[in-house]
């Protein structure tokens, strides 16, 4: 198979042990005779590897008692509308960080009043702003972890008098997180913890049941609290592979080990950035910087000399076997995704590239 550093934003690079375990599971599961795609979901075998996944979540994450972690459908982006729906009665407050931030506002405009805490989009969203007040009459306050488009972070776990939801999509499970200080966390599976088809849902029991609009069946967390998440078929093959990428994550030495990967490969490449005269970060202040997406552009100085250098230099990185290197297109440049599964060795190589082609066309 050919060689390629995979630095996609979602979907991304996986475990190779988990994607092997999958291809194993499609033929055959458990020893059953049948492929994990042609069993009941209401058999032991599915049944241990849903207690499993659950479990590990638990251990990785260290979550208490009163929470529950629930495996859904419809992606983050159907969040933004179940958690308003669930916990919104007269006012929310959201810190509008970037796209998924902004539309996640969006919708729950629809369930109640909205306060924008502070926004950054003024500025492209190139920061985190910084100063603002959580309003203490709002039913929660949400925030996105980090911002998979402009390649900020928040990479503590703030304090809020208020109910916390974050939508951790992008940086979920790269670091150890205090669950006790949030409310409810959610986020697609498809940028850290398994392929695209499976939403998680860790959210604090307490909180559900004090609406006063009537919930639909599906949206009601409720429902998938008493049903483990099996109200419904759930998504089955994204969950095994789930399952495969939290014991990966384990067997690696848990959240610990993994951070400190995460730190050790992006600091090479901000190292780079900031070191290569071709290229400038766009993230203006350095505590913001996100560990998993990492944004960059051509440096001013050649972008006047010479801007067709930005699409050589994807073309010359292509050519190097780097897959997944362009921008968003909302804000054009380059961006790298050092999700868990990137290995040093892959940002190793993109560096050598970066440092090749400022070479070449110094
Ligand atoms: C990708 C992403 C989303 C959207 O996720 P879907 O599962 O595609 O709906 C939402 N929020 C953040 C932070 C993301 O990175």
């Amino acid at each position: 198979m050919k060689k390629v550093h995979i630095f996609n934003a979602g979907p991304c690079k996986l475990p190779q042990p988990a994607i092997q375990a999958g291809i194993e599971a499609l033929k055959d599961f458990k020893g059953t005779g049948m492929s994990v795609i042609e069993i009941s979901h209401r058999t032991k075998e599915w049944e241990s590897i849903m207690n499993e996944t659950v479990a590990l979540w638990k251990e990785l994450y260290n979550i208490p008692e009163g929470y529950h972690v629930l495996f859904l459908g419809g992606g983050a982006s159907t969040q933004f509308c179940y958690v308003p729906y669930n916990l919104l009665n007269k006012k929310a407050a959201y810190l509008d960080t970037g796209v998924w931030a902004h539309k996640a506002a969006k919708e729950a405009k629809m369930f109640g009043e909205v306060e924008i805490v502070a926004s950054s989009e003024a500025d492209v969203y190139n920061h985190i702003p910084k100063g603002w007040k959580i309003p203490t009459d709002a039913d929660y306050f949400h925030i996105t972890t980090n911002n998979t488009i402009y390649g900020t972070e928040i990479k503590k776990d703030i304090d809020s008098p208020v109910t916390l939801v974050a939508d951790m999509s992008s940086d979920f499970m790269s670091r150890p997180v205090d669950v006790t200080k949030y409310g409810l966390i959610y986020g697609g599976a498809q940028k850290n913890v398994g392929p695209a088809g499976v939403t998680v849902v860790i959210v604090r029991e307490d909180l559900l049941g004090k609406v006063n609009r009537p919930l639909p069946t599906m949206i009601d967390y409720r429902t998938h609290i008493k049903g483990e998440s099996m109200f419904n078929t759930p998504p089955v093959f994204p969950i095994f592979m789930m399952h495969e990428t939290m014991k990966w994550i384990k067997d690696m030495g848990g959240l610990e080990v993994i951070q400190k990967r995460n730190e050790e490969k992006a600091a090479l490449l901000y190292g780079e950035i900031d070191a290569n005269p071709m290229f400038k970060g766009t993230v203006i202040d350095k505590e913001d910087r996100s560990l998993m997406n990492v944004c960059f552009v051509l440096s001013d100085e050649y972008k006047a000399k010479k801007p067709e250098l930005e699409a050589e230099f994807l073309a010359f990185a292509k050519e190097q076997g780097m897959a997944g290197l362009k921008g968003h297109r909302s804000v054009g440049g380059f961006r790298a995704s050092l999700y868990n599964a990137c290995e040093l060795e892959d940002v190793k190589a993109l560096v050598a590239c970066m440092q090749e082609f400022a070479k070449k066309n110094a």
